[in-house]
This record gives C-alpha cells, sequence and structure tokens, in this order.
C-alpha cells in the first residue's frame, strides 16, 4: 500500500490516504477544537486491533507530556524504522511523508531531534535529505556528528586496533559468503537476503571468528537482524543516556527503533520518556509499545508535530 502524507490547507489537518485515494487514518490535529489525543488513539490501530487500552492510554500520557515540554526530545534509528530496508543500504530512503513531517518538526524550532544509527554517521543526511542539518550518532554511539558538522570518535586503545586491523584483512580476504563492512570500531557481517541455510553456515563461521575476541575486554558482539558486529565503544543505550544526561531541563525523550541493537536505548529511554519498536511484525522488546511502519509511525510524528506545536 502506498501511502501519502497530504497536507489540506484549507482545513488546516493533516491526512494520510492509501494509494486507492481512500483515507486510511485522520490525525489528531483534527482535534484542536476537541481532546486531539483521544482522536490519535483511534487513528494509531494495528489493523488487526492488537492497540492494547493500555498502549493507547501510554500513547495519550506522553503526548501530554510533550505539550507540557519546552524541549522534547527525538531520537530515532534509521534503518527498519525511518526508511524501509534495501539489499544496498544506499538506496534505503525514508517512506514517503516522514522527510516532510521530521522537517515540519525540526521547523518549530522546540524538538530537539537526534538519529542513532548503526551505520557511519555521515550516510544519514544525503538519504534522509532534511531542510535542516541533524544530529546524527553513527556506528551505534561510537561517532557523534553535530549538526554544525563537528565529528567526535570515541578513543580505540593501540590494541584494539591492531585486533580490528587483522579482523578486517582477513575478512575482506574470506567473508565466508557474507557481506563484510569493515567500521573504524568494529568487524560487522552481514546476510540480509542470503537464504537461511547459507546464512547459518556464515553466522555460525563469523561466531566462531568473533566469539574468542570478547575475551578481551573492550570488546563485545552485538547481534542485529540478518548480521553480527564485533565492537568496541559505545552502544546506542549509552549514547541515549549520555544525550539525557547533557540535556539540562529537556524532555521528555523518546526512542523508535526496530533492531535488537535498539533495546540498548530502549532500556536506557525507561523513566524518561517513551520507547517504541517500530517494525512490521510484533517481537519480544522491553519497549514500551510497539507501531506497525509506515502508517502507524506517520501518526506518531504528526501527533508529535501537534503536540508540540501547543503552547
Ligand atoms: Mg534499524
Amino acid at each position: 500500500m502506498i501511502v501519502q502524507a497530504v497536507q489540506a490547507a484549507s482545513f488546516g489537518f493533516l491526512a494520510l490516504f492509501a494509494g486507492n485515494g481512500r483515507p486510511v487514518a485522520t490525525t489528531c490535529a483534527l482535534s484542536r477544537r476537541t481532546a486531539w489525543f483521544e482522536t490519535m488513539v483511534e487513528t494509531i490501530s494495528h489493523d488487526e486491533g492488537l492497540l492494547l487500552p493500555e498502549d493507547s492510554k501510554i500513547l495519550n500520557r506522553f503526548f501530554r507530556s510533550i505539550t507540557a515540554s519546552a524541549a522534547p526530545l527525538l531520537l530515532l534509528d534509521y534503518d527498519g524504522t525511518l526508511a524501509p530496508f534495501r539489499v544496498n543500504r544506499f538506496e534505503a530512503v525514508p517512506w514517503p511523508g516522514v522527510r516532510d513531517l521530521l522537517n515540519r518538526i525540526q521547523a518549530q524550532s522546540r524538538t530537539r531531534l537526534a538519529v542513532i544509527t548503526g551505520r557511519p554517521a555521515a550516510e544519514i543526511e544525503p538519504l534522509l535529505a532534511l531542510n535542516q542539518p541533524v544530529e546524527v550518532w553513527g556506528l551505534h554511539g561510537f561517532e557523534r556528528l553535530y549538526p554544525d558538522g563537528r565529528r567526535e570518535l570515541e578513543p580505540v586503545s593501540l590494541g584494539a586496533r591492531k585486533i580490528l586491523d587483522e579482523l578486517h584483512t582477513a575478512l575482506h580476504r574470506d567473508a565466508f559468503g557474507g557481506l563484510f563492512e569493515p567500521k573504524p570500531n568494529a568487524a560487522v557481517m552481514h546476510w540480509r537476503g542470503i537464504p537461511s541455510p547459507e546464512a547459518a553456515i556464515i553466522e555460525q563461521r563469523t561466531l566462531a571468528l568473533f566469539e574468542p575476541i570478547t575475551q578481551l575486554e573492550e570488546f563485545r558482539i552485538l547481534p542485529f537482524e540478518d548480521g553480527v558486529e564485533l565492537r568496541v565503544g559505545r552502544d546506542k543505550g549509552e549514547a541515549v543516556a549520555m544525550l539525557l544526561d547533557e540535556c539540562n531541563r529537556c524532555g521528555p525523550a523518546a526512542f523508535l527503533g526496530d533492531d535488537l541493537s535498539d533495546e540498548a536505548a530502549f532500556r536506557a529511554i525507561h523513566g524518561h520518556g517513551l520507547s517504541v519498536l517500530i517494525r512490521p511484525e510484533y517481537r519480544e522488546t522491553v519497549a514500551d509499545l510497539w507501531l506497525k511502519p509506515p502508517a502507524e509511525l506517520l501518526n506518531f510524528l504528526i501527533c508529535w508535530l501537534h503536540a508540540a506545536s501547543r503552547s
């Protein structure tokens, strides 16, 4: 289904339309004169009616807190959350409507927006292509790219650097049939798109190489969907914790993510706002609730836009 976010300027509300032109959801913006958050509850609901009453209460309470906040934090994963997966990751652009809504949220100058991704940070801006630069934490938090272009990397010890260089050389020579990605702080193996019997062998051989290295204190294995990473440095949870720590009198915060690597960020948000699993199918998670992309993600952002527009 193709979904477009369309603004009906004469009425001042937003509606989501399916490819057949039928509206699939109206939005919380309709309720400027009524209880907007209650309208939102009706519009964010899974096809199967799985959005639980408790979820609705959580969303209502959260968006009320955004309305009351001077500086809410909107923290977003990229792949699988704002953009559908592509085997060629450089083709992964946001779902229709996402870019426009993030531009509007940024233009309000109230929300602090940051992307926290497993990719190198520099890959996000050309794909997300917002009107204003956005802060990006890359490599799961190891790298920080500020909106003004400043870039920080965590230091890596000489010993860890040597091990990573050797791993990169070995996996460049033989990636076990998977797609090897070298990172400044990690060696990453992907098997997205590879049939399961071969993928299982790639995973097995990769773990046999990675696991002994985790005996060293700095190294950790980070599993994600269709891949695994051996890495040093901050994870997404530590990146979220840093943002919350340095942010004086801001919040509440939301973190939206899809992958196993986002679970650390969901845990870090606990007690500071809302964690949302964005995924076509439910899986076990510590997130506060689950929304299905793209329609429910768009509705969430529309509700954020309107909650943050209120004084
Ligand atoms: Mg993701």
